[in-house]
């Protein structure tokens, strides 16, 4: 291992903090319940150690030795060989209801804990900035609420409680060897220190493959997951093999780091077996030799290897678990992680009721992407969007035109400048309420998988059966709809991928025209229908249009003639603005725009 794959001391107690900090919080909620399955599990504990009195019990009376080294008193001291089974009995049967039960709540409060924790991780994730999400990977992110707490949740239902139950199981057995033979503790406790130390050693060495095994594998899900997800995108470009030799080498790494721990896993085991066993056999020897001297009765003898049997299972036991509490707490600092991110300010916030006027202002405004600081996509932009304005946006590809619509709905804040709404610093305002005061139609749109119907009211939750319909009509989106079988409650299917482009985008119309907003966004909302398609959906965004301000994105010139104001972006900056005709005019940038495309030539 070189150096800087060590684990930083720091860092792993802090993520062990961070999982005694979770298992706090996800068990909170089932205090009572934990509190019941905690009692259980003390009874069951109890039974364990009192079989194995009893078991000593039997053997005295089996041999008649009670009378001379048996310390029963009361009642007890009269019963025999029967009795004595009998009481097992009754001990196993009373164990095996208290485990029913201790065992049924210990998993229900673990279901419990998964949920309550997986709720915590999607809130926090739909809250997260739009930075937040340049920079992870969905693969990885959604690993994070299944798979992480997946694990977070079988450990604790395994782990925790197993975990509890060998410490008081260990810490039952050590008082019990004393009480019966100290001299023989005493030398069980001098084979255990070499046992402490081989499972620290090795837990160490396995806890720091295990999280990188972990990430490893990840990675590989976060491959298989973009792979299916753009499967169409493979299948078109006959990549197929590319991504599977991507997968197997991601794979092959994986199970090179794995392969290492599982050695030094089975490494950790059979050394502390060995351990166990030579020295048990030593024990015998001495024990019976105690017994030969009259110094220890047989039962008790029996008893304390019982007692040695339960120790040295709880003590091999805890240090399975070592291993395990490493790969959770790999996996609670990535939850941890992803809970401490700072969500966007947006809960909580008071929401004003009145309508935006649509006054939007650029000021000065330059913007780079988060992890990519050296790279400006916009510089210096100066633009008043009026109130009610129809503006377009035009340029080559890369020249910042979402970007800037992104600034507007404030995914991204302005790195420098100023972004203004009805005349007031953007940040001002409350989020939630800018953002419900504006609606996007955007380039591709996905559709979810609910019915067409729930994907439409997706722009206003809560509107009205009638209310849909119209704003389908009003988008053209009606006359495809109603050729479907179900109508308004076809399922749109994996995202939508059973509709055709122009079809989902004019589901995303009616989305926007639902909404009603103040400032609507185009970004290239026709680009996808046909001519006799988009005429229609022209007039009915044309209706739109006129009661709120508009931003329209377009390659095609031809569709931003009508704009009140056309601005011309190149490389992040505004290089012209005016009417369309002014610009045809000047003879610049528009212009050469305009005759590349042959806009006027089929125009006029
Ligand atoms: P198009 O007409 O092709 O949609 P555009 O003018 O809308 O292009 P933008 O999408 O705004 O251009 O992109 C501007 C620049 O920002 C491009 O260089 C792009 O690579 C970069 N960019 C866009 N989105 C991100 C992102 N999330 N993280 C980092 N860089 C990004």
């Amino acid at each position: 291992m070189d150096s800087s794959e060590k684990e930083d001391p720091k860092k792993s107690a802090g993520a062990f903090r961070a999982v005694i900090h979770l298992y706090v919080e996800m068990t909170l909620g089932s205090r009572f319940l934990f509190a019941c399955a905690l009692a259980l599990l003390a009874v069951s504990l109890l039974m364990y150690l009192a079989f194995a009195i009893a078991v000593g019990k039997l053997v005295d009376g089996a041999i008649g030795n009670h009378l001379e080294l048996d310390s029963t008193e009361g009642w007890m001291a009269t019963w025999g060989i029967n009795q004595w089974a009998l009481f097992l009995f009754a001990l196993v049967l009373v164990n095996m209801i208290s485990s029913f039960f201790e065992t049924c709540w210990f998993q229900l409060i673990g279901e419990r804990a998964a949920v309550e924790l997986r709720t915590q991780l999607f809130d926090r994730l739909m809250y997260l900035p739009m930075g937040f999400f340049s920079m992870n990977r969905a693969g990885d992110l959604a690993s994070r609420v299944l798979a992480d707490v997946g694990l977070l949740q079988e450990g604790w239902i395994n782990d925790v409680r197993n975990g509890l139950s060998y410490i008081a199981m260990g810490l039952g057995s050590v008082t019990m060897l004393f009480v019966i033979s100290p001299s023989l503790a005493v030398f069980v406790f001098l084979i255990g220190f070499p046992v402490i130390a081989v499972s620290i050693w090795f837990g160490r060495k396995i806890g720091a493959d295990s999280k990188r095994v972990q990430d490893k594998l990840g990675q590989t899900s976060v491959i298989s997951e973009e792979a299916i997800h753009g499967i169409h995108r493979v299948k078109t470009f006959t990549n197929e093999d590319y991504e599977n030799r991507k997968f197997r080498a991601a794979l092959s790494e994986y199970l090179s780091l794995a392969k290492r721990v599982a050695i030094n896993r089975a490494g950790l085991f059979s050394g502390i077996l060995f351990i166990l066993m030579s020295s048990s056999v030593f024990l015998m020897w001495y024990g019976s030799l105690q017994v030969q001297q009259g110094k220890l009765s047989p039962g008790d003898f029996t008893s304390f290897m019982f007692f040695l049997g339960f120790l040295g299972n709880a003590g091999g036991l805890l240090a399975q678990l070592t291993g395990r509490v490493h790969r959770m707490t790999g996996a609670a600092q990535r939850v941890c992680d992803l809970l401490n991110e700072k969500p966007e300010k947006f809960t909580g916030e008071n929401t004003p009721t009145e309508r935006m006027t649509g006054d939007i202002e650029f000021c000065d405004v330059s913007f780079s992407y988060p992890g990519r600081a050296q790279l400006s996509v916009l510089n210096n932009i100066n633009l008043h969007l009026k109130a009610g304005e129809c503006v377009a946006i035009v340029g080559p590809s890369g020249a910042g035109k979402s970007t800037l619509t992104a600034l507007m709905f404030r995914l991204f804040e302005p790195s420098q400048g100023i972004l203004k709404i009805d005349g007031r610093n953007a940040e001002e305002h409350s989020l939630k309420w800018l953002r419900q005061q504006m609606a996007m139609v955007p380039q591709e749109t996905l559709l979810f998988g609910g019915t067409l119907e729930e994907n439409i009211s997706y722009g206003r939750p809560g509107a009205s059966r009638k209310e849909i319909i119209k704003a389908a009509r009003q988008a053209n989106a009606m006359e495809f709809i109603e050729r479907l079988p179900d109508n308004l409650d076809t399922p749109a299917g994996d995202r939508g991928t059973q509709f055709s482009g122009g079809q989902r985008q004019r589901i995303a119309i009616a989305r926007a025209i639902l909404r009603d907003p103040a400032v609507l966004v185009l970004d290239e909302a026709t680009s996808s229908l046909d001519t006799e398609n988009e005429r229609l959906v022209r007039d009915a965004l044309e209706g739109l249009i006129q009661k709120r301000t508009t931003l329209v994105i377009a390659h095609r010139l031809s569709t931003v003639r009508r704009a009140d104001k056309i601005i011309v972006m190149k490389e992040g900056r505004i290089v012209e603005q005016g009417s369309h005709d002014e610009l045809y005019a000047a003879n610049g940038f528009y212009r050469h725009l305009c005759d590349e495309q042959q806009c006027l030539t089929e125009d006029q």
